[in-house]
């Protein structure tokens, strides 16, 4: 089944001993049955927290302060625990960041596999089951006997894509993968993407990518969200963000990337991201901004709707239609 999410004015906090850290503020936007959406910014910028708090999986102390996730119209933020645990898997999956960790490393991968099925119904019998995992290793490019395995047989890509078959296992029309390629070596990054890419096609699903790489992301994605300081800075198709991007940061995002053009130079970011703590007042990058203007570092902008969903928070960006809550 194809889905819609929706994502509407979600807000995160952690309330910590020196004061409350926001880490999702005011955070929107829809996925539609088979878009590919690739979150990116620095560490720290809320897209991780983002995706937890849709699948309500955030670590204690964060909480969902406001803010609804509508799939298919039911919002997750106000769904049982019951209800969030069943949909977990068979409905969105996420394929988490660091594969070494989120598999048990002391059971085989097939019982792991069969542990998910029993846990969601989903269970037949042991030759059905050993039957269902097999197609689902093939379906991400593994021999089925790498269900016979324990994890610290497999290399990095494998762990991976063994997550993607899990993922997949009960065929969910959303799939959130939090930087599933980011301890993996270029050639096999590029690998896991494709076969991402194959098994949400094949299953047509939609898919949110959260990562860092914006080269990756260009080829991967057909929206880009931009984040920073717990806020979508920049939002649209990926030719706009990437063809004509508007917000400042995005722009260094994009001249950071290696180019032929500048050779032997890395332009970075100056400056580090805010604390969520106690960001700055105004808009948060006005300190590392090169083009901060006097009402930078007062108000933080509106958002400006450009042609084909493109939205922009700054200043310099005109003819604001919507203005976000401080
Ligand atoms: Fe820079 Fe001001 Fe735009 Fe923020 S609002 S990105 S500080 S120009």
């Amino acid at each position: 089944m194809t889905s819609t999410l929706e994502v509407r004015h979600l807000q995160v906090e952690f309330p910590l001993e020196r004061g409350i850290a926001r880490a999702v503020n005011d955070v929107s936007f829809t996925l539609h049955p088979g878009e590919r959406l690739g979150l990116v910014g620095e560490s720290g910028s809320g897209k991780t927290t983002t995706i937890l708090a849709m699948l309500r999986l955030l670590a204690k102390p964060g909480r969902i302060a406001g803010g609804e996730v509508l799939l298919d119209g039911e919002d997750l933020v106000a769904a049982t625990d019951e209800t969030m645990r069943r949909a977990r898997f068979s409905r969105i999956s996420l394929v988490p960041q660091g594969a070494m960790n989120s598999l048990n490393p002391v059971l085989r991968i097939g019982v792991q596999f069969h542990d998910l099925l029993k846990a969601h119904g989903a269970w037949k019998s042991r030759g059905e089951a050993r039957a269902h995992v097999a197609r689902l290793l093939e379906a991400v490019e593994l021999e089925p006997g790498v269900a016979d395995l324990f994890p610290h047989q497999l290399s990095g890509g494998m762990k991976q894509r063994v997550c993607i078959a899990m993922a997949i296992a009960l065929k969910p029309s959303v799939i959130v993968a939090d930087e599933p390629t980011s301890a993996l070596d270029v050639v096999v990054q590029k690998q896991v993407l494709r076969t991402l890419v194959r098994v949400q096609k094949e299953l047509s699903a939609s898919v949110i990518l959260v990562g860092h790489d914006m080269a990756l992301m260009s080829q991967f994605a057909h929206t880009i969200g931009v984040m920073y300081a717990g806020r979508l800075v920049e939002y649209g198709p990926v030719r706009q963000v990437f063809g004509n991007p508007r917000h400042p940061y995005t722009k260094m995002l994009i001249a950071s990337l290696p180019s032929f053009s500048h050779r032997g130079r890395f332009l970075g970011i100056p400056g580090v991201a805010p604390s969520l703590l106690d960001p700055p007042p105004g808009c948060p990058f006005h300190v590392r901004c090169p083009s901060a203007i006097a009402g930078c570092s007062r108000d933080y902008p509106g958002e400006w709707l450009g042609e084909d969903g493109h939205r922009v928070s700054c200043h310099l960006v005109t003819e604001v239609r919507d203005v976000h809550p401080a």
